[in-house]
């Protein structure tokens, strides 16, 4: 059998079972639209997916159904295999559209631009799923949104996203946002800050206007609300909001949430609100690690000429831990130098350029605590250990590094370190400090030890 062959069978899989009533409709827009066959050989297909939630979701789901019915059609044994497709074919079909329309609005070709839509006026034409880095910290968030994406109002009705400043929320729900936007054009998509919301209902009192400000959110078909923690003691605006959410929730038109906490922890705010919210599904988006991080930096250079060097993106992406607003702002720090003085950027330039943003990311992020944590797992004795009397070789070397490792990495003073090392004076750890100087000028295995264990402090946030 030839690969195409393998392509019918599958088709011929997902059509039986839709036709059986096994899958229904709504069920495939959600699961199979995404998917594409990739290729097929005597005993496995290979079927392209966009994100490992998607895979897991799909195996636990369907494996046993499909593979039994591939089975039935073709005679043989056939295994399902999955590969993860990072830009899936729905957000490539968006950016494509895209740039039809760019092209098209430049001609300013009136007629075709009435058959494509323009850009949503309340949307940032940059937050969209093709921009979205999926990574440790995002790929359920970023794989629920998808779904949102192609099929609204479907099974995550309402999706909060929840999580910190700076982590991606209003990017995220504004990319559902702009899918939908572009693949489903008849669908009316409304984004405001629950602070606009807000203004929006007091100015409807005062001015008498209510019923305007009513039919304008109770006529949309996907209503995004960034922020709902804003909300909190606006007793009023939480009462209109709660009758709004009930209207297009009953009309299964879909809504979307972010929010700075989950929402149990809101404080002043209304029960019945608070459990509209937990009804549907919750997210967090959290702190991305390095290998996300440096990615995000990445991917943020594809859209500016400026070459960055690999090393000094690296050199940001271990140093800047936060949140990637924080990232983002560093590299446009070193993206403005760079023009600047027109030409590369060094990792010394680099390190210069952002000591200030560096030492107070760390400052915010990383504890003593942490430190003695990392450091006496790595030499296998205890944090107790650390802050104890003991003097022998076993916990005085660690402790000397912890100590070193957080005159580097922080700005705790010595007498606030020797505190948390069971009440040490401060000359206790300066001499510590400069023990652990000089021996690295004669052991040469001493500083990239200390320079890993470094990075796992960073690394451990
Ligand atoms: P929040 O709303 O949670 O405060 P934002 O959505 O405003 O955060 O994100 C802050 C910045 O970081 C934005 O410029 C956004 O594009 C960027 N960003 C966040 N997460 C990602 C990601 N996964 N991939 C690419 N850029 C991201
Ligand atoms: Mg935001």
């Amino acid at each position: 059998m030839s690969g195409s062959d393998y392509n019918l069978f599958w088709t011929e899989t997902v059509r039986q079972l839709m036709e059986e009533g096994n899958l229904s409709e709504q069920e495939h827009d959600m699961w199979f639209r995404n998917m594409e066959f990739i290729k097929g050989s005597s005993d496995s297909i290979t079927l392209g997916v966009p994100s490992n939630f998607f895979r897991d979701q799909v195996k636990q789901r369907y494996l046993n159904l499909l593979e039994s019915r591939l089975h039935d059609l073709t005679g043989s044994s056939l295994t399902i295999d999955f590969e993860i497709r990072k830009n899936n074919r729905q957000a490539q079909e968006n950016s494509a559209k895209k740039q039809i329309q760019t092209v098209k609005n430049e001609k300013s070709d009136e007629q075709a631009q009435s058959t494509e839509r323009k850009p949503h006026r309340q949307l940032r034409m940059d937050y969209d799923f093709d921009g979205f880095v999926i990574g440790n910290n995002n790929s359920f968030a970023a794989s629920a949104a998808q779904a949102i994406g192609t099929n609204p109002g479907g099974a995550y009705n309402p999706f909060l996203i929840y999580g910190g400043v700076g982590l991606g929320k209003t990017h995220l729900m504004q990319s559902i946002g702009n899918s939908i936007h572009y693949s489903l054009v008849d669908k009316k998509v409304v984004y405001i800050t629950a602070e606009t919301f807000i203004n929006e209902f007091i100015h409807s009192i005062k001015s008498e206007t209510q019923s305007q400000f009513k039919n304008k959110y109770r006529k949309v078909d996907v209503l995004l609300i960034d922020d709902i923690h804003d909300l909190q003691n606006k007793k009023e605006t939480q009462e209109e909001l709660f009758h709004t959410f009930n209207a297009l929730y009953d009309a299964k038109k879909q809504l979307v949430f972010t929010c700075d906490r989950p929402p149990s922890e809101l404080r002043n705010f209304t029960d019945r609100l608070k459990s509209r919210f937990e009804r549907g599904l919750n997210v967090d988006l959290q702190p991305p690690n390095f290998e996300t991080r440096y990615a995000i930096l990445r991917k943020k250079l594809e859209t500016i000429s400026t070459s960055i060097p690999d090393e000094v993106l690296e050199l940001i992406a271990r140093n800047v831990t936060t949140n990637i607003r924080d990232l983002e702002s560093s590299l446009t720090k070193m993206v403005a130098y760079a023009d600047l003085v027109g030409k590369k950027i060094t990792v010394e330039v680099a390190q210069q350029q952002l000591k200030g943003t560096f030492t107070s990311t760390l400052t915010a992020n990383i504890t003593i605590d942490r430190v003695q944590r990392v450091v006496s797992e790595y030499f296998n004795v205890t944090p107790a250990d650390l802050k104890g009397k003991k003097r022998t070789k076993q916990v005085t070397f660690p402790r000397q590094v912890a100590m070193f490792i957080i005159r580097e990495v922080t700005d705790y003073s010595t007498t606030e370190i020797g505190l948390e090392f069971g009440g040490r004076d401060h000359t206790t750890v300066m001499h510590a400090c400069q023990r652990i100087e000089d021996r690295m000028k004669g052991d040469p295995t001493l500083e990239p030890t200390v320079g890993e264990l470094i990075r796992s402090v960073k690394d451990s946030g």
